[in-house]
């Protein structure tokens, strides 16, 4: 499973070019299901290895890259049948080789030879995934899940065995009265445990957001007893049997409960960012607006439409990004190059600095405002003495 850590790691990677390195990114995408007897993927991803291994050889490209791309042909020759995504991340002129199995919509099985590594099919991946945890429960277990990138991981549970059952004792008399209140206090005590790990987890940081699977009967007991903090990150709810539930359906019920958040947070954020921006607040929109918070420091959030693509300049003295084509940089003097992607400047740097990624599929608000828009956490240029708080 990938980590923040090696993301930003990735993100922060340059290839020194003095000594002909070069960054090698790799991404497979398999075939989706109803095509997977064709086994086209495969071979699909050693030709385009095999391309790049030829251009790579007519540039003169030096041996370390060669041997990059030998090590991922062999790695394309054993993905048939392969059902999840892959990455690889190699240059190993300064011995860089990470392989990650990722979920398969990855856009298309693709390969890039840069400077850097090229992480755009990652951070539409990733989007703005939170860290989830998924609890399971009833009335007397609950099991404790991670959610990442489609890999599910259990880390952990608690049971509390009940006390017989208040049937077992009979339905008439004291006994059984007694039987049942102490069934549920037990009940109730197992909840609040439950509650109280949670908010104990969120506290040293271990997730983001929440969703619970139970029966609907345990829904209102359990969601009364949770911190008010930990509701707040709770982004649904799902009816599952505990006991019975496989690792699959789990998955599959929270991936769509997520999936579905994650649309419609970023809508919301994006029209936020919107109006903002046509109120002088805390939004920009357009790509030079973009650039420039994003030089100040001042960005919370970039909305991106899913093929948003432009050229611009980068300076390699200072890193000062332009959305004009100026052959010297504004802010030192130096010579600028030419970027054909602005996203591959401005994507490492979100990664790096925390900054949330939405792409949108479609939005109109977004297609007239140039396709770019970003949430700023505030604006440098009102000297108000008031920094908005960013929510
Ligand atoms: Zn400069």
């Amino acid at each position: 499973m990938m980590t923040r850590d090696e993301i930003r790691e990735l993100a922060a990677f340059q290839a020194d070019e003095t000594k002909g390195a070069c960054a090698l990114s790799f991404y497979f995408q398999p075939d989706p299901p109803q095509d997977r007897s064709h086994r086209r993927e495969a071979i699909v991803a050693k030709d385009i290895v095999k391309q790049a291994l030829k251009s790579a050889a007519a540039s003169g490209k030096n041996g370390s890259l060669h041997a990059d791309l030998d090590r991922v042909l062999d790695l394309a020759t054993n993905l048939r049948g392969n059902a999840r995504g892959k990455a690889v991340f190699a240059c190993s002129a300064q011995n860089f080789w990470k392989e990650y199995e990722l979920p398969p919509h990855l856009g298309g099985t693709q390969i890039y030879l840069q400077p850097q590594f090229q992480l755009k099919p990652l951070a539409a991946l990733l989007g703005a995934q939170p860290a989830l945890c998924v609890v399971m429960l009833d009335r007397q277990r609950a099991r404790f899940f991670d959610l990442r990138l489609d890999v599910l991981l259990e880390h952990g549970a608690i049971v509390h065995m009940l006390s017989r059952s208040a049937s077992s004792y009979g339905y008439n008399g004291y006994e059984a009265g007694h039987a049942e209140r102490r069934v549920s206090e037990e009940a109730l005590q197992h909840f609040k445990a439950v509650s109280e790990r949670l908010r104990a987890d969120l506290e040293r940081g271990a997730w983001e957001r929440l969703i619970v699977g139970c029966h609907d009967v345990n829904w209102p007991e359990f969601e009364s007893h949770l911190h008010p903090y930990v509701k707040q990150r709770l982004i649904g709810r799902f009816s599952a049997d505990v006991a019975s539930v496989s690792n699959e359906e789990i998955r599959d019920h929270a991936g769509a409960l997520l999936n579905q958040w994650i649309t419609e947070r970023a809508s919301t954020k994006v029209s936020e960012a919107l109006e903002f921006a046509k109120a002088n607040g805390r939004g920009v929109a357009g790509l030079r607006r973009v650039l420039q918070a994003l030089e100040g420091g001042e960005v919370q959030a970039i909305f991106l439409t899913e093929n948003y693509s432009a050229r611009a300049v980068e300076c390699p003295h200072c890193g000062h990004l332009d959305a004009h084509l100026i052959a010297s940089c504004v802010a030192c003097g130096h010579r600028t190059r030419e970027l054909a992607d602005i996203c591959d400047a401005i994507i490492p740097i979100a990664i790096q600095r925390n900054i949330e990624l939405f792409y949108l599929k479609e939005h109109d608000g977004l297609d007239r405002a140039g396709n770019i828009a970003a949430l700023l956490r505030f604006r440098s240029d009102q000297t108000t003495g008031q920094v908005a708080a960013a929510s």
